[in-house]
């Protein structure tokens, strides 16, 4: 049988059709970029390759040293990024190059709308990749063969990045892959060895494979390796310049834009590694897929082990990116090992205080940025109050809310700031949680507090009423729902102090009381309201009413826990039904003001007809029988 053969032409997924569209028509102003990310690929092919020949080193044929190569041909007019790392079999090059394999991808396309300017950010949080080829060629050969495969089941790729690719087998003695670029018209500037060399040092110095290009110079001869060729990591801080720093970020998280902040440190102690750790300037639109990567890069001694080491950070900063390189663990340590591995308890220990420094460095001392990394990752950051009780002051200085003092929905006040600008005699942080910005802003219960100025925080993420739970207090100050049992604002007139009922007001409380008795637990005065007539509360200790509500929605059965109707007796409404002698009609205005309570508190009322036939009834003044 011929190696050679089997051709099929195949169609891209249509996924993978419109990003190749999409990609050249919005990145064609930074077009050099195809280089990085080939050599990233090359890179990434290099460390595979290394890590299986720990336990397999006859899969380094008699190639032992990993380099990529970088050619121009002027007279074909292409470009070709070779490298002998892992190599592609057939059915890997069809996964790897003709589909996109994460979800979520057709929405994101979906998203784009063909603004360049605004296109190419999303494309960036999406990664470029291999793809980025075809932003400067036509036609983009691909040959490869897998470390370990014999000669004859060598792979050749071709696309002109339309509709369609072909794969054949082919003989290929050498392991690893070639990357064939036939440049578009009008690209032939990138035919230039100085070109093509500044565009190594400016993206790809970090990596730490050798870069080879043709030697250029009068007696030059053979290969010269033209990148820096030393693990970034290594090196030390102050020779690492910041683009250096931005470029081996975007290599490590394949991103195509900077990050907001990175953490370079070298631990010694009873384990010792380098950790270099990213905060990314954008949170990736899979941000809440469970199956997307996540982690760090491991290596031990320079060797990369893994991508995504989800162990090596708590789950809360997930979002952070980057490396960590041990001398002190083995190289065959595997993914089920780093879950019980005491030294990397200490290391993802370790980098999770790295990270909370510097996220509180960055609040302190770039308070935009902060702001910019809060609206990004700020709802991820939020369960570390849960999940790390040994952290959580910490994390309390770093959170971010709403409250009755900012501007629309911006999540800009800190816990120390609202603090410290406590009003005089304050007991307790006073805070709501609601579903929406709009329905926290317009709640009854924030009445008095308003007539008293006192800052209330305005909660509003689902994950709101969990941190709050778990916070209980901040620097001594405990967290006080006001929504919850009495509201004791404390000594000092506020102009909607209740005073004490009158009998005829105690009188018409009994009467509600009596009406609504198998739907409330009580009928009380409050000290809440100044303009609303009526709100619920609930007893402590007991769950709001929004988490009951979140509760229910997710499908959960709870015990009925009936809330307590307060009625604000300096209410105009009140005085008129004080004034009704008719008890069924009491009844109806009874039933009107739950339901009003209900509905400015955002929920649902359980029969909204029932609701509006007595509306219509008490406003005509006729009977609703
Ligand atoms: P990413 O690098 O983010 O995974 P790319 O689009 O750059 O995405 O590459 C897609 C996949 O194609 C890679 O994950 C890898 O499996 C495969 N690939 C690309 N280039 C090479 C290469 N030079 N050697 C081996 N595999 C490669
Ligand atoms: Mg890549």
């Amino acid at each position: 049988m011929s190696a050679e053969g089997n051709r099929e032409t195949l169609g891209f997924q249509t996924e993978v059709r419109k990003l190749l569209d999409l990609m050249i028509h919005s990145l064609y102003s930074n077009k050099e970029i195809f280089l990085r990310e080939l050599i990233s690929n090359a890179s990434d092919a290099a460390d595979k390759l290394r890590f299986l020949a720990l336990r397999d080193p006859g899969l380094y044929e008699d190639d032992p040293e990993l380099r990529i190569r970088v050619e121009c041909d002027r007279e074909q007019r292409t470009i070709s990024v070779s490298d002998n790392g892992i190599g592609m079999s057939r059915e890997e090059v069809i996964a790897q190059l003709g589909t996109i394999a994460k979800s979520g991808t057709s929405e994101f396309l979906a998203a784009l709308t063909g603004d360049q300017a605004r296109d190419s950010h999303l494309i960036g949080q999406f990664g470029v990749g291999f793809y980025s080829a075809f932003i400067v060629a036509h036609r983009v050969e691909v040959a490869t063969r897998r470390a370990g495969a014999a000669r004859g089941e060598g792979v050749r790729w071709v696309s002109s990045g339309e509709s369609e690719y072909t794969v054949e087998t082919m003989d290929r003695p050498r392991r690893g892959t070639v990357v064939t670029l036939h440049l578009r018209d009008g690209e032939d500037d990138f035919l230039d060895g100085g070109r093509l060399r500044t565009i190594i040092h400016k993206y790809s110095d970090h990596i730490a494979l050798p870069i080879v290009m043709e030697a250029e110079g009068r007696d030059a001869r053979g290969e010269e390796t033209v990148n820096r060729a030393t693990a970034l990591w290594t090196r030390p801080r102050k020779e690492i310049s910041e683009s250096e720093y931005q470029e081996f970020y975007k290599h490590v998280a394949h991103d195509f834009e900077d990050a907001l902040a990175h953490s370079h440190n070298r631990v010694e102690g009873k384990v010792e590694y380098v950790s270099l750790l990213y905060i990314p300037g954008r949170a990736p639109f899979d941000l809440w897929d469970r199956e997307r990567r996540r982690g760090l890069k491991l290596y031990v001694r320079r060797i990369f082990i893994m991508d995504d080491a989800e162990q090596l950070l708590p789950p809360y900063l997930r979002f952070v990116r980057g490396i960590v390189d041990s001398n002190d663990l083995p190289l065959n340590i595997s993914r089920e090992i780093l879950q019980q591995d005491r030294n990397i308890d200490a290391i993802r220990s370790g980098c999770a205080r790295k990270v909370l420094e510097l996220l509180a460095g960055m609040a302190e001392q770039e308070p935009e940025k902060y702001a910019r990394f809060w609206k990004e990752f700020g709802r991820v950051l939020k369960e570390g109050v849960i999940d790390a009780p040994e952290r959580r002051d910490e994390i309390a200085r770093l959170l971010r809310f709403a409250s009755t003092r900012t501007e629309a929905d911006a999540q800009s006040v800190s816990l120390p700031e609202y603090v410290a600008r406590m009003a005089e005699g304050q007991g307790a942080i006073y805070y709501l949680t609601a579903d929406t910005p709009a329905s926290a802003r317009g709640s009854p219960h924030l009445e008095a507090l308003r007539a008293r100025n006192l800052e209330v925080l305005l909660l509003t993420d689902p994950v709101d009423e969990w941190v709050v739970m778990h916070l209980v207090e901040f620097d001594g100050k405990p967290l006080r729902s006001v929504v919850k049992g009495d509201l004791d604002l404390g000594a000092g007139d506020a102009g909607s102090a209740a005073s004490a009922p009158t009998s005829s007001q105690e009188a018409l409380i009994q009467r509600l009381r009596e009406a609504l008795h198998d739907k409330v637990k009580d009928v009380r005065s409050s000290a809440r309201l100044t303009t609303s007539a009526a709100c619920l509360v609930t007893e402590e200790p007991g769950l709001s009413r929004h988490l009951q509500r979140m509760l229910e929605a997710s499908g959960q059965k709870l015990p009925e826990q009936k809330p307590v109707l307060e009625v604000n007796l300096s209410h105009a409404l009140i005085g008129r039904i004080e004034r009704e002698q008719d008890t069924a009609r009491v009844a109806d205005w009874a039933q009107l003001l739950l339901d009003q309570a209900l509905l400015g508190e955002g929920a649902q009322l359980p029969d909204p007809a029932a609701f509006v036939r007595r509306l219509n009834s008490l406003l005509l003044n006729t009977d609703s029988g």
